[in-house]
């Protein structure tokens, strides 16, 4: 009977904190009070607090964080929005969600990041076929940010706001300086395997505009800025508040795990022939610890009879998923790095729950595995 590494373990990740998060549950049940309160408002304030930014704003998912940010900054209908096909496919149906038009930008295949030079010619040349670009979403993918220097300077020339997708990345950072705190507003998914989780759905947003974060608070509750009275059409996407009282019961712990989650890739490091390429300045939270394999279902097989489980995030690009292929406009390469990675990589066992047994059972059979030999 072989040790078993499951690739994701979000149960793990409560029973690590069983009793913090049974007295939160507790107290939200007792108190009476279920949607947009005290425990919103307290966990708004503290990950406002931990990330650097004036206002946090609590939502119901990360797909709404994207589209409550696109509607906050006015941007629908008429509007064309870039980001990447090499992502959660929420990124690409926010946009769609907000009434605009995604336009999908290749990657670059060592970071899986937004291809910066392919953005700025699509900002410079954008399709004729498309309405007005007016805003770009840079997605920090695996727990590393993107390239966001030249994106945030292009978009600047441009007129062009961004929103950076910081679904993947609680806490990563980028000289010094945590994603988040870099554009107008950013988004958060806080789904339960991400690196900060509640225990079902939630989102959030950040943003160092009052004005900006009183529109999105109102649009989260039908536009309501006085009760019962609607401003604008807004939405129902409220943060609960056992969600909200569980997550304030996990930001203290995030930097640790962060770095739990950064010594276990330190260890897989060791024991894989490439590993994943870490951008110069960029502290990386390792979301997911991404290796590329050459034969993949070999070594899924192989590592999967050792009892290790492996994922992949993600198999098919949004612009060749049903939903969305020949319809959704690409940028000039045609996403080619974005179909190829999705054909190599592969998601290692990564949460901070893992234990050094189990790191080590991983590494040894990364090192007497074959089937790696990337090809770039
Ligand atoms: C998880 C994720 C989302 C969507 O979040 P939900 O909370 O599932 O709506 C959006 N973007 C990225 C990059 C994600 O990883």
């Amino acid at each position: 009977m072989p040790m078993i590494v499951p690739q994701a373990d979000p149960g793990a990740g409560y029973r690590a904190l069983r009793a913090e998060i049974d007295a939160a549950v507790a107290r939200v049940l007792a108190s009476g009070w279920y949607i947009l309160g005290e425990e919103g408002a307290a966990f708004e304030a503290e990950f406002a607090a931990w990330l650097g930014t004036a206002h946090a704003i609590g939502c119901a998912s990360g797909t709404d964080a994207l589209v409550l940010a696109l509607r906050g900054l006015g941007i629908g209908h008429g509007c064309a929005v870039a980001t990447v096909s090499h992502t959660a496919v929420a990124t690409v149906a926010a946009i769609e969600i907000a009434g605009a038009v995604p336009v999908l930008i290749d990657i670059d295949p060592l970071h899986y990041t937004m291809d910066p030079v392919e953005l700025t010619a699509v900002l410079e040349h954008p399709p004729a076929s498309l309405p007005p670009i007016r805003a770009v979403i840079p997605v920090h993918l695996y727990g590393q940010a993107c390239d966001l220097p030249p994106i945030l300077a292009a978009c600047a020339r441009h007129g062009v706001a961004v929103i950076e997708d910081c679904s993947q990345a609680h806490g990563a950072t980028l000289g010094g300086r945590k994603v988040g705190t870099f554009s107008e507003i950013a988004a958060f998914s806080l789904y339960p395997t991400k690196n900060l989780g509640a225990l079902g759905d939630a989102g959030a947003l950040a943003t160092n505009d009052a004005a900006l974060a009183a529109r999105i608070g109102a649009l989260r509750q039908y536009g309501w800025q006085e009760r019962y009275v609607s401003a604008e059409r807004g939405i129902n996407s409220r943060l609960d508040e056992v969600q909200a009282a569980i997550l304030r019961a996990r930001l203290p712990h995030l930097d640790a795990q962060n770095a739990r989650r950064q010594a276990i890739a330190a260890a897989y490091d060791e024991a894989v022939p490439d590993p994943p390429a870490r951008r110069a300045a960029a502290g990386h939270v390792f979301h997911q610890y991404v290796i590329r394999s050459t034969d993949r279902p070999a070594l899924q097989t192989r590592l999967r009879a050792e009892g290790i489980g492996t994922a992949v995030h993600y198999p098919v690009p949004v612009h060749r998923q049903p939903a969305y292929r020949n319809r959704v406009a690409l940028g000039p390469s045609g996403c080619r790095e974005s179909e190829k990675a999705s054909e190599e990589i592969l998601s290692l066992p990564m949460f901070p729950e893992l234990t050094d047994a189990q790191v080590a059972h991983v590494c040894e059979q990364l090192s007497t595995a074959r089937g790696f030999a990337p090809e770039r």
